[in-house]
């Protein structure tokens, strides 16, 4: 017997979202079905037409005006929340404000939809706010998976295997690197980036008109170095009792003018063996792989892994450092 695809919804259509989008498009198990972006939503049942959603999206500035799929709204997740048949939402959306995401679950939960939830959220203080919502989230018969991007994501659950040959673990150093040809693509990612600087606020960040960005981003030559950046890994690690917070570090470069990675993304792990011998272990992405390749990757092994747990009734909210992503055939 043929089983059938497993529908999928994804939040926010930038970047990831296209990316999502394209991944998808490749994948048996899942079908791309539902599609909201700020000014409107698409449901196609049988699999949306992904070319001409990426260029409907393009030329008219939202995929509300995709023909026959397509509704024009200023509530278009509550409005798709209500209207579309899916088993789960990848959140591709940004977290401007800081309390965007935890606004968007209190909004599902509120709805009475059931299903499954992931997001690529990135800082602690944001991370903070999802467990707060972990009993609603498990009266609600949803289940939510938290950072489920690459950092967070990918390079936390490694940290999660490396921590294995360890007794004590001494430091998690988390280094990315991210090349991208324009930073409009990811307008989003980059604008929370510009947060993590010295002086710099989210509010600020999200203030800054496209304009101002540029200008900024014309002063460092199109590159930004971001050191000691609040990443929910260190919080997701603790949960999972690998360490304490404060032994993790998450630096890194982004390079806005260029798809070339300025560095090789990587984690190290330090620890102490049970025979006292202290080492590293360090898990290097391919240069190759791109940040949406790393992140939407990362986000559907976990809407997969969310959907197992979700169909044997584990409501809640999990994290990436404690759920092992499955890989979406
Ligand atoms: P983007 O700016 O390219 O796109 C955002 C999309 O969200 C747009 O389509 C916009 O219309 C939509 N949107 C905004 N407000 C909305 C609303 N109220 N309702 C419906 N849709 C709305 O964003 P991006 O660069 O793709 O980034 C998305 C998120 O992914 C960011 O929060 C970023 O921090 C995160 N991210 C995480 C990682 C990781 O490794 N964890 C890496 C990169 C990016």
């Amino acid at each position: 017997m043929e089983t059938q695809p497993l529908k999928i919804g994804v939040l926010g259509f930038g970047g990831l979202g296209q990316a999502s989008a394209r991944i998808l498009e490749a994948k048996q198990e899942m079908r791309l079905v539902a599609v909201a972006d700020q000014h409107g939503y698409a449901i196609a049942p049988e699999g949306l037409n992904i070319d001409q959603a990426i260029a409907t999206y393009y030329e008219k500035g939202s995929i509300g005006y995709l023909e026959n799929n397509g509704t024009l709204s200023n509530q278009s997740i509550e409005e798709l929340i209500q209207k579309a048949d899916v088993d789960g939402y990848f959140l591709a959306l940004p977290n401007l404000p800081n309390t965007f995401m935890a606004d968007i679950t209190r909004l599902f939960i509120k709805s009475g939809w059931q299903g499954v939830l992931v997001d690529a959220l990135k800082r602690t203080s944001a991370m903070e706010q999802m467990l707060t919502l972990k009993g609603d989230l498990k009266q609600a018969g949803i289940t939510y998976m938290t950072g489920c991007g690459a950092t967070p994501g990918l390079l936390t659950a490694a940290t999660v295997i490396a921590s294995q040959s360890f007794q004590e673990i001494h430091s998690v150093k988390i280094t990315f690197g991210v090349g991208i040809a324009n930073w409009e693509a990811y307008r989003a990612t980059i604008r929370e980036d510009i947060g993590h600087l010295p002086g710099y606020t989210v509010d600020q960040a999200k203030a800054m008109s496209d304009e101002e960005v540029e200008a900024l981003l014309d002063k460092t030559n199109g590159i930004l170095t971001l050191e000691n950046m609040e990443h929910a890994d260190d919080l997701m690690l603790e949960l999972a009792g690998i360490c304490e917070r404060d032994q993790v570090t998450v630096g890194g470069v982004v390079d806005t003018r260029n798809p070339q990675k300025p560095l090789s993304t990587n984690v190290q792990i330090t620890g102490r063996t049970f025979e006292g011998k202290i080492s590293t272990h360090t898990f290097t992405l391919g240069d190759e792989t791109s940040m949406a390749a790393n992140v939407c990757g990362t986000a559907f092994g976990y809407l997969k892994a969310g959907i197992n747990l979700h169909r044997q009734g584990n409501y809640g909210l999990f994290t990436a450092a404690e759920i092992m992503p499955q890989f979406v055939r």
